[in-house]
């Protein structure tokens, strides 16, 4: 005859905490809805003015560089490359946004089409080696050419993105190897970069493909960056089908990796 007695005095605290517990989230929901309209509106309308001054200052720098620019003296010019540097860094993180709202909007999509790897990976170190004198840009294959169906732009985002991180995260300089292998068995080809930079802390690897994520050493090193570059790459390489990850150590340096399936790989 207790029992029931004792039951009855817990049951009222239970419900009460049942009561706290149950929110309303949609005022939040609702802010972070704004939050990413703003984002959208705002950056398709930087776009245009963005682009505009960064084309102006390469033709300037472009006509100066001709003879054909006689107005341009050394102060002026150098400011111009200033201006050069940052209206592309700017171009660049707004189309990095525009991508990022398009993902979250479920707006985007790939359009594949026959491409060959190595050529594209090729091109990629060619461009990103002409940026940098301290760094020894290496490519690894075997392979004379791999035909695979791909969204080449997307692809070379990624590609790009790893290995400007490789560089800008090794500021002492070295050797960045690219590596790109084709695997029969499993039907998917896998690219490594791998550079000897400064590395990420074990304690903040977990989160480093989510948006807007950096890791404390990057900070601190005063190295510029939006944490945005990652997360597009992930998102680019699952829509592929493929799976990307890496390993890294801090002090010693990292290695990304990234795989795509072979939907398309012919010889031609
Ligand atoms: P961003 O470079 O613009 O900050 P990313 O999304 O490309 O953004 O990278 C996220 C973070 O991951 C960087 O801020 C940096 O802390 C870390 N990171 C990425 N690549 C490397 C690398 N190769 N070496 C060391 N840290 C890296």
């Amino acid at each position: 005859p207790r029992l029931p007695q004792e039951m009855t005095l817990e049951f009222p605290s239970v419900e009460r905490v049942v009561l706290v517990v149950y929110q309303d989230v949609s005022a939040l929901k609702e802010a972070e809805r704004l939050k990413d309209q703003f984002i959208s509106l705002a950056t398709h309308e930087l776009r245009t003015p963005v682009t505009i001054v960064a084309g102006y200052a390469d033709r300037l720098l472009a006509r100066a560089a001709r003879g054909e620019e006689h107005g341009l003296d050394e102060w002026q010019r150098e400011k111009v490359q200033e201006m050069k540097l940052a209206s592309w860094q700017l171009a660049s993180l707004t189309e990095d946004l525009l991508d990022v709202t398009r993902i979250q909007a479920d707006l985007f999509s790939l359009e594949r089409c026959s491409t060959d790897l190595v050529i594209l990976t090729r091109k990629v170190i060619k461009r990103l080696q002409a940026t940098t004198d301290r760094h020894q840009l290496a490519f690894q294959t075997t392979l004379p050419q791999l035909w695979v169906k791909v969204d080449a732009v997307r692809i070379e985002q990624v590609i790009s993105n790893l290995v400007s991180n490789a560089i800008k995260y090794s500021p002492g300089g070295g050797l960045i190897e690219v590596a790109l292998e084709e695997h029969t068995e499993t039907h998917e080809v896998r690219f490594r970069i791998r550079d000897w930079g400064m590395g990420i802390p074990r304690t903040q690897q977990a989160h480093l493909f989510g948006r807007f994520v950096r890791a404390e050493n990057a900070r601190a090193a005063g190295i510029r960056g939006t944490g945005l570059g990652l997360y597009l790459c992930r998102e680019l390489i699952e829509r592929h089908g493929g799976h990307i990850s890496f390993e890294s150590e801090e002090g010693v340096g990292s290695t990304f990796f990234f795989s795509l399936p072979c939907l398309e790989s012919v010889l031609q």
